[in-house]
């Protein structure tokens, strides 16, 4: 074959029918879990300024440092596709004034992520995200619920072996005495860090903590942990977020160097994992978030607690798909309409507008000719009734019905057939 002129952006896929069955169950079924919450929806633009991800989501992030997609307008604007969900809807809490509103205020939202990674399993260059943001409470209830929500997503999807990582990665309080500990202990094994975590000693040395590097693991797994030295308000709301897992039976456990990649994070950070998955050694997080309380502060408003997190469509796909499971299968109309010539071919289009607008179902293949491939067709969609519609029967305003699971067949007034198929679904 010869090489196509034209191919999809790398790390960027289509989703092609067969996949949409799979997002569309699985947003549907993370927004009604939002519904519940008392979550509302919201869409933020795919582009906004650079400066907001630089600000917000933090220049010594790799997404800011290495992962965004800039442009430079017409009018000379520095946009970036949204490379994460959060500094976004902050900005538009703040633009429309929803700190004004009864707070917390829960939003929740979904669609393409655009990052510059090495695309590999489970990594792409854009992907999705469903998006989860509680806005004006330091409450530790609300990081628990945040929490809650993405595991019932993952868990009514029916998922194996889920596990809730989490730890605290404490506030400015505490955070600066722990670094230097942090700091002074890496420091001393500089030489057996990968380049990447040598230079993240020196901007932003929590980061090397999760750092996938074996060597650099080997390092970590004798650092420091920050548990042991958070502020009391940090303990406190620690022990209360554990406390509320406790109470809800939820399984977790403590990853005393879980940091996540984000400079906002303060307090309570979670990675929700399938452990199925790691048996078959993936263990990327299908869902993550934390609490960021300094963020709307820091891009410009009132000082305000906030917790949040995002689930990877795909990822989540992925294990849905390897499970091959029956609700992801396409579904067919239980009735399919055969045609035979041209007059009959005309009069079934006029006929399955009155099947369309009494809200019934049919499938059909108006462009095939022959019975025996419109029957193998129907046969193939394991409908249950097929209709044959041949020349005879338009002259005689007739119709055939023909049973495919009882094999029998029978011929109706042609305007009887809505009700006479109406009245065969009903028994279905
Ligand atoms: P983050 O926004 O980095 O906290 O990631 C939240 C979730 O998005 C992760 O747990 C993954 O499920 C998913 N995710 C992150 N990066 C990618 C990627 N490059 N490709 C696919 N999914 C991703």
């Amino acid at each position: 074959m010869t090489k196509l002129k034209f191919q999809r952006p790398t790390g960027m896929p289509d989703i092609l029918p067969a996949d949409q069955i799979y997002f569309e169950k699985v947003l549907r079924l993370a927004e009604n879990i939002g519904d519940f919450y008392g979550f509302r929806k919201i869409d933020t633009p795919l582009l906004e300024e650079t400066a907001l991800y630089e600000k917000g989501t933090g220049l010594t992030t790799d997404i800011v440092q290495k992962q965004m997609f800039s442009l430079r307008t017409r009018g000379g604007d520095n946009l970036t596709l949204r490379p994460e969900f959060t500094p976004g809807i902050i900005r538009a809490y703040l633009e429309h004034g929803l700190n004004a509103w009864p707070q917390p205020v829960k939003l929740y939202a979904w669609g393409p992520v655009f990052r510059y990674e090495h695309p590999q399993a489970g990594r792409y260059r854009q992907f999705h995200q469903f998006n989860a943001e509680v806005i004006g409470t330091s409450n530790s209830v609300t990081d628990v619920q945040i929490i809650q929500l993405f595991f019932n997503i993952l868990n009514d999807l029916k998922l194996k072996k889920l596990v809730i990582e989490v730890n605290s990665i404490g506030d400015s309080a505490c955070r600066p005495y722990y670094k230097k500990l942090l700091i002074s202990y890496l420091k001393s094994r500089a030489l057996g860090l990968c380049v990447d975590c040598r230079r993240r000693l020196r901007e932003n040395p929590l980061r090397v903590l999760d750092c996938k590097e074996a060597k650099c693991q080997e390092i970590v797994s004798g650092a420091p942990q920050i548990i042991d030295h958070l502020c009391d308000g940090c303990r406190r709301h620690f022990k209360e977020v554990l406390e509320i897992l406790d109470e809800l039976e939820l399984p977790y456990r403590l990853s005393p160097y879980l940091v996540r990649g984000l400079d906002y994070y303060t307090k309570t950070v979670f990675e929700i994992k399938s452990e199925e998955e790691a048996e078959n050694k993936r263990t990327d997080a299908l869902a993550a978030g934390g609490r960021y309380d300094g963020l709307v502060k820091l891009l410009g408003g009132p000082d305000t607690g906030a917790v949040g997190g995002a689930l990877g469509v795909e990822r989540v796909i992925a294990l849905l798909k390897a499970k091959k499971r029956k609700e992801f299968q396409p579904t067919y109309p239980p009735i399919f309409l055969v045609q035979l010539g041209f007059l009959a071919r005309k009069r079934a289009l006029k006929l399955l507008e009155e099947f369309r607008k009494n809200k019934i179902p049919v499938s059909e293949c108006l462009e095939k000719d022959s019975l025996k491939a419109q029957l193998k067709l129907a046969d193939k969609q394991g409908v249950r009734y097929t209709l044959i519609l041949g020349q005879k029967e338009v002259l005689d305003k007739t119709i055939i019905i023909r049973d495919m699971k009882a094999g029998s067949q029978e011929t109706v007034k042609l305007d009887k057939i809505i009700k006479e198929m109406q009245k065969r679904l009903k028994k279905l």
